[in-house]
């Protein structure tokens, strides 16, 4: 058994341990015949992703708090505006942008913009099936957040509050979720909480 993969930071860098690439005895695939048509290759690779100016994105929903971004450069001509999914830099002056907490921005202003309701999905796939993909607007925040529905159906413009996997978070995207305002806190999904 492979010793599992795992990362430290050692003065800032890291610090691999463990097996990253996996390799498991391939078996061949034969037809009724008996004659050889080809093999399986199994194969288990562990991909680090560095989230880097995006970690307090990340580590926010783990605690419940939704974090954006604004520039707050005086120089710049979009000075003020507030982006929500997370941007480090700004797209207008490229100046890198002040973190802003937009938790109860969120809770009270959210509406489904538009929606997408997907029937199948793709490999690793984590969510329950029919994944509701809702685009999400906000009062004063000048883009538009991806993320999905997990009680009731979606429509355009119903008003939606965050919910966040604060129990045993994964530390990715699908730890941020939403729900209709008025849900009661016992129609969460598990390890989720307002
Ligand atoms: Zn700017």
């Amino acid at each position: 058994m492979a010793k599992e993969a795992s990362v430290k930071i050692v003065r800032e860098r890291y610090k691999v341990n463990g097996e990253f690439s996996v390799i498991t005895p391939n078996r061949p695939i034969f037809n009724e015949a008996k004659k050889l048509c080809g093999i399986t290759n199994p194969r288990t690779m562990t991909y680090i992703h560095s989230y880097g100016g995006e970690a307090p994105f990340f580590e926010g929903i783990s605690k419940g708090i939704l974090r954006g971004t604004r520039c707050d450069n005086p120089k710049c001509e979009s000075k003020g505006s507030i982006y929500l999914p997370f941007r480090i830099f700004c797209p207008d002056c490229l100046k890198k942008m002040k973190i802003v907490d937009l938790t109860k921005t969120a809770q009270k202003t959210a509406k489904i913009h538009t929606f997408m309701v997907c029937e199948r999905s793709g490999a690793f796939n984590t969510l329950d099936k029919p994944i509701k993909f809702i685009n999400i607007e906000f009062d004063g925040v000048c883009t538009i957040l991806m993320s999905y529905l997990s009680a009731g159906e979606p429509e355009i413009g119903m008003r939606v509050a965050p919910i966040f996997r604060t129990k045993n978070p994964t530390y990715t995207i699908t730890d941020l979720s939403w729900v209709p305002v008025g849900t009661p806190k016992s129609k969460l999904p598990k390890g989720f909480s307002f």
